[in-house]
């Protein structure tokens, strides 16, 4: 979330001579917004369409139970094993990444230019992220998602809990 956030920052700050009438923190606004967004697919997958998998049924357990701390220890752990995000494959940064160049191609530029180049920041940093952990990208890139893993780490044994 932190580096959303700053990557957010860093895309408002990198294209801001484009926007000489917008206030700076409509701009960091608008930056951090495109990088945050992307991740609201992750509620989508927790409640709708993958509600029925095991890390959605894990995550909804802590909820119910009223563990936000464990809720958010088992995300942080376990997120990035989870591979049926479906706006998570290599398709949305590129058709964000058109949208950037349409929107900063008008003129004036629009804001959405800000918002679409920050939105496939992110994609880029996921994919980047996911290679570093892996050594090699999650299926999900590719559009191979797995509704069924089964196996995540507990955060329940994580010192201080
Ligand atoms: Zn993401």
């Amino acid at each position: 979330m932190q580096v959303h956030t700053s990557l957010g920052v860093i895309c408002a700050l990198s294209i801001k001579e484009l926007f000489p009438n917008y206030n700076i923190w409509v701009l960091i606004f608008t930056g951090i917004a495109g990088n945050i967004i992307p991740d609201i697919d992750h509620l989508f997958n927790i409640f709708i369409y993958g509600r029925k998998t095991e890390y959605s049924k894990l995550v909804k357990k802590y909820l119910r139970s009223k563990e936000l701390r464990n809720t958010f220890n088992f995300i942080k752990l376990n997120h990035k094993n989870n591979q049926s995000i479906l706006s998570h494959n290599i398709l949305t940064p590129i058709i964000s990444y058109f949208l950037f160049n349409y929107f900063q191609s008008l003129y004036p530029p629009s804001l959405f230019a800000l918002f679409f180049l920050s939105f496939t920041c992110h994609f880029l940093y996921d994919f980047i992220e996911d290679i570093l952990f892996f050594k090699k990208p999650n299926p999900n890139w590719f559009f191979k998602y797995n509704f069924k893993i089964g196996e995540y780490r507990s955060p329940l044994n994580k010192k201080g809990d």
